[in-house]
């Protein structure tokens, strides 16, 4: 049954008001009718995750009920103007608002009571970001009710994703997806299953880092065997760039799951990065779809490579990240230097790494969030050496944190072997007035990625797409 199977993920931007969830309802029904049987996975409304992360922040530290109030009058008006339009049959109303009015008092408790304890542990924080998606479920699926379909909201811990307890970012150890949702599908039930969360063994809310609705609807895909996943969002597939950053950036229409996972990983927001390798390893095709403009054609990303003269298919960007230098003498011919570095910063996602070639200096980005955690867990790997202190021991001299800075990938399956290609690079990002601070190259030879000033970043990204795609 499951060959006729198809995960249909809708982003923020699709379900982000009433007359947009309606039109995700239709899509939904249509394709139910073209495939037999689907499963629908949906985000947060649109800028829900973001006011629920700065709203649980400002309750514990600024600590204001005042504040606490608006945002339950903002998220309650948001919900309820979209029930209003999405939703037009008077029972299933009533039934959506009871469930929406239950979650929003419920969120309501909780930010009073991070508010007076002054607490928040990662644990109730994933707790609250759960709401956004656990609010936006039940009206996509009120909507499919009112379009004839059954259907049916569930959480990601009832569609059988079960995680570790890796707040913010956790990790599947378990996936019950097909003893969960088949059931439903026999019945003829479409499962609408929020995005972004899990559940642990425990029974407590994890999610799975943000944007990672993508991540839940391979998951779905993979346990279900699925003939396809459909990611719809608010472009028309994976472009040669971000079409916000640069306007002339054109659509790709075919991707290799390992350039698109260079892509995502390098920044190309439209896919979470964990996305690919679940529908890789099952070959499993994604199909990357505009829900403004359904007609359009889409990226389709499959094992196929797609040979063209295109030597650089994309150029990507990540934002809100920091290069650390770590220099010292302790690094040369100082064997398991290197290797403490890394285990202290093994709970740290590390993006980008590259050594100097004297040695002396192992460059690091991570995101800005992680780098009070990367330095204090250097510090503490490396302050027992010697009593003077941490960066006055010989093998670390001093560590330099660079916050105003951006990385800029290029990729494409035809650079592996490409001769030239990394000069050609470099000499258009001076010619865009950029100075290079790092650069690394994935081993898979499929990107050459490199750190500059975030001022820089438009420039040279504009310049680069010009010089590298379009005029080629
Ligand atoms: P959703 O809410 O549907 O998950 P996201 O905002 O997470 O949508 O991702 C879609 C956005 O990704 C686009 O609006 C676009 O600005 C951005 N983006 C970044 N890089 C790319 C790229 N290479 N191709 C397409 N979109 C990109
Ligand atoms: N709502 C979550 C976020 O904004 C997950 C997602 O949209 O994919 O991060
Ligand atoms: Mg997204």
């Amino acid at each position: 049954m499951c060959e006729k199977m198809i995960v249909l993920k809708f982003g923020g931007t699709s379900v982000g008001n009433g007359e947009m969830i309606k039109r995700v309802a239709k899509i939904i029904k249509q394709k139910k009718e073209e495939e037999k049987n689907v499963v629908a996975v949906v985000s947060a409304m649109s800028e829900v995750t973001n006011a629920l992360v700065d709203i649980s922040q400002k309750a514990l530290t600024v600590r204001d009920l005042a504040k606490v109030n608006d945002f339950i009058k903002f998220v309650k008006d948001k919900h309820y103007k979209a029930i209003e339009i999405a939703i037009n049959n008077k029972e299933i109303k009533n039934l959506v608002k009871k469930i929406i009015d239950s979650r929003i008092e419920e969120l309501e408790k909780i930010l009073i009571g991070v508010t007076y304890l002054g607490e928040l542990t990662p644990k109730s924080r994933d707790y609250i970001l759960s709401f956004g998606e656990r609010l936006s479920a039940p009206i996509v699926a009120g909507a499919l009710r009112c379009l004839g379909e059954k259907s049916i909201a569930l959480e990601g811990g009832e569609a059988g994703i079960i995680t570790d307890e890796n707040f913010g970012n956790a990790k599947v150890i378990k996936l019950e997806v097909k003893e969960r949702l088949l059931p439903f599908l026999k019945e003829d039930i479409i499962p609408v299953v929020t995005g972004f969360i899990g559940c642990s063994e425990n029974g407590n809310i994890t999610t799975l880092g943000r944007g990672g609705s993508d991540y839940s609807a391979a998951l779905i895909g993979y346990g279900l065997d699925a003939k396809r996943i459909e990611i719809w969002t608010d472009v028309s597939g994976i472009y040669t760039s971000d079409p916000k950053l640069v306007p002339t950036a054109k659509r790709i229409p075919k991707l290799s799951y390992i350039e698109a996972m260079e892509l995502a990983y390098f920044g190309a927001k439209v896919l979470h990065p964990r996305t690919i390798e679940p529908a890789m390893e099952k070959g499993i095709p994604i199909l990357v779809k505009n829900t403004f403009k359904p007609e359009d054609e889409g990226t389709l990303i499959t094992n196929n490579v797609e040979i063209n003269n295109k030597i650089v298919k994309a150029i990507t960007t990540i934002k809100n990240v920091a290069l650390i230098n770590i220099f010292g003498a302790g690094m040369v011919g100082v064997s398991g230097t290197v290797a403490r570095i890394f285990k202290a910063l093994e709970d740290v996602n590390v993006i980008l790494i590259s050594q100097g070639s004297s040695e002396t200096n192992i460059s690091l980005v991570v995101n800005d969030e992680d780098v009070d955690k990367a330095i204090n867990s250097l510090k503490k790997e490396f302050n027992g050496i010697k009593k003077s202190g941490f960066l006055r021991n010989n093998l670390i001299r001093d560590i330099e944190v660079d916050k105003d800075i951006c990385v800029i990938s290029v990729v494409g399956a035809g650079m592996k072997g490409a001769k030239g290609i990394a000069g050609k690079i470099f000499t258009l990002v001076s010619e865009a007035g950029a100075n290079i601070k790092m650069i690394a190259q994935g081993s898979s030879e499929v990107n050459i990625s490199f750190v500059i000033d975030e001022k820089d970043l438009v420039n040279c990204v504009r310049k680069l797409h010009k010089e590298l795609i379009e005029n080629n």
